[in-house]
């Protein structure tokens, strides 16, 4: 039994998605003639009521581009100090945009509308960086999974529009955030200028992230997309995976948010834990206390096929997903409760 929690991503695409996969009718996408992906875009842009779609071939991708959308070079985005796009994509902020980032100090990956406003440089004040766009993220990635108040996001719109600043939303678990909270998709679209959801994290997709946003920054996105390398052609087989992952894999996610809150309340019953994060979604994040090593810690781990993500700074850290079965779980539970410091 290989029980693989060090993300979302390792999923493999089911039976039902593989006959989706094999099924889809494909064209050449560059020429805007698959009419599989034509669909997908078709489908996320009405789900969140926003204008238009496009489907890129990562996350990082996605998000690099709307940030090139909202940014001219040497202008500065904002957002928290954990931000995927700032930690996570090799530098793109500056290599693709030539945008630097201010970043906030915020709580689990989550930022506020009055450290928002704090951190917007005096527009008339030539010496500093041209702030234009804040970037925030839902679920929080470093942050555990953490998910935004609606009412908050609404706030950090308001000084956006105050100051003029585009608003982008990392989505790359937003499915999550909406499946736990029970929230509105179209309430997102009306917020957020774009908008970037993976399919491949717990959609469990093999690959494909859309961004979605309103017409106005949207114009020039297939420009962008071509331009980083993510112009594809028959791409209408990764697209049905994604129109079979919003059909079947949205309303289970809350079977990998039992979980995952299954797993923090062992956890958190250990002599060897130190601390369990807020869970409340897929993600586990947790602390080892001074008696046990995280190298021993893994390696007994491993020795029970089991691996989990070392995020550095005595971080671990555990995501559930749609391969983490109910017998993989029981097991996991029973190792967890076994382990001496
Ligand atoms: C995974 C992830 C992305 C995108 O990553 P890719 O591996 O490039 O698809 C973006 N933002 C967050 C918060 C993520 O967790």
């Amino acid at each position: 039994m290989n029980i693989d929690l060090r993300s979302d991503t390792v999923t493999k695409p089911t039976a039902g998605m593989m006959t989706a996969i094999m099924q889809a009718e494909t064209g050449d996408d560059v020429y805007k003639e698959d009419p599989t992906v034509n669909k997908l875009e078709a489908t996320l842009a009405d789900l969140f009521g926003m204008d238009e779609a496009l489907f890129f071939p990562t996350g990082s991708m996605a998000n690099q581009a709307a940030i090139k959308l909202h940014t001219q070079p040497g202008e500065q985005l904002i957002c928290d100090k954990w931000a995927h796009v700032y930690n996570y994509e090799g530098g793109g902020v500056s290599f693709n945009s030539g945008v630097s980032c201010k970043l906030i100090d915020g709580d689990r990956g989550m930022i506020t509308a009055k450290q928002v406003e704090a951190a917007i440089n005096p527009p008339d004040f030539y010496h500093s960086p041209l702030t234009s766009l804040v970037c925030l993220e839902n679920t929080t990635n470093k942050g555990g999974g953490a998910c935004y108040d609606l009412s908050e996001i609404k706030k950090i719109r308001a000084v956006c529009d105050q100051h003029g600043l585009g608003l982008h939303l990392d989505g790359a678990r937003l499915m999550n955030a909406i499946v736990a909270n029970e929230e509105d998709t179209k309430a997102y679209g009306q917020l957020f200028d774009t908008i970037t959801i993976c399919l491949s994290k717990g959609l469990g997709t093999p690959m494909g992230t859309v961004l979605i946003g309103s017409k106005d920054i949207m114009h020039h996105a297939m420009r962008i997309r071509k331009v980083l390398g993510g112009g594809m052609r028959q791409i209408g087989f990764m697209a049905a995976a994604g129109l079979y992952a919003l059909e079947h894999h949205v309303e289970r996610l809350a079977e990998d948010h039992k979980k995952a809150s299954e797993i923090a309340a062992v956890l958190a019953k250990q002599d060897y834990v130190a601390k369990v994060e807020p869970t409340e979604t897929n993600i586990v994040i947790f602390y080892l206390s001074e008696a046990i090593q995280s190298q021993q810690f893994m390696e007994e781990l491993s020795s029970q096929e089991i691996r989990i993500s070392d995020m550095g700074e005595g971080k671990l850290r555990m995501v559930t997903h749609l391969d983490y079965t109910d017998v993989m779980h029981t097991h996991l539970l029973t190792v967890l409760n076994s382990i001496k410091k």
